[in-house]
């Protein structure tokens, strides 16, 4: 990519984690996948117990490599050997010491908003876990909540459709069936829907429990 737009969009991150601090997040921006995994290391415990939300920026940024390194006791559903030890780990996951996953889209006002079809990932990322590590790359920030809502109905939740091989509108159509509906929960009545639980997290009590990783490069959706 361009250095001018690297620089830009590394602006438009360091305004975001400021915002973010606003909020009594922790906040990080690194230019590289690599840097950023390295903040992620040095905000986990060798030992601790950690699991994750499913994501598609942890796996391509190299997170989800550090969290199958060994060095962690890893609450990994991918081992799961059956929906019910799924839901098991699902529910493990509010007692582990970290928590780490992305952000469907976080705001230049230090928002994070997440949607969700389990709401196992967003139920975690409110409360539980003792930390819980967000690590997002520059697609995924935008302006204000209309434009986080705009982007999970217009990208995220169609791409992962996709992704899922998920029968839902959203999926053939390329946005949701709501979409052009001034709604937040507008959508589909399909049964495999993605949208159910809508969690924008904002100011935080506790300082210490949420840290975003920003990455100036684009990963997931
Ligand atoms: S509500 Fe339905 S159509 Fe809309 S994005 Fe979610 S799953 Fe897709």
């Amino acid at each position: 990519m361009d250095n001018n737009m690297k620089t830009t969009y590394r602006k438009r991150l360091e305004k975001t984690a400021k915002a973010l601090e606003k909020n009594n997040m922790q906040a990080f921006v690194a230019d590289t996948c690599e840097e950023a995994c390295e903040i992620v290391k040095g905000l986990l415990r060798e030992g601790a117990q950690i699991s994750c939300g499913g994501s598609m920026t942890l796996n391509e940024c190299g997170v989800m490599d550090i969290m199958r390194s060994g060095k962690y006791d890893f609450l990994d559903r991918a081992k799961a050997s059956s929906p019910e030890e799924v839901g098991e780990i699902y529910r493990k996951a509010f007692f582990c010491d970290a928590y780490l996953s992305s952000s469907n889209a976080i705001t230049e006002n230090g928002e994070l908003y997440n949607v969700d079809g389990n709401c196992n990932r967003v139920a975690a990322i409110t409360f539980g876990p003792k930390q819980v590590i967000i690590v997002a790359g520059r697609n995924k920030v935008v302006r204000d909540l209309d434009a986080a809502i705009d982007y999970v109905k217009r990208v995220s939740a169609p791409a992962n459709a996709v992704r899922l091989s998920l029968d839902t509108p959203c999926a053939s159509l390329g946005e949701c069936a709501g979409a052009n509906i001034d709604n937040m929960c507008s959508g589909c009545k399909s049964d495999k829907r993605i949208c159910c639980g809508y969690v924008v997290t904002g100011y935080q009590r506790d300082p210490e429990r949420i840290k975003v990783v920003l990455v100036n490069e684009e990963l997931g959706y």
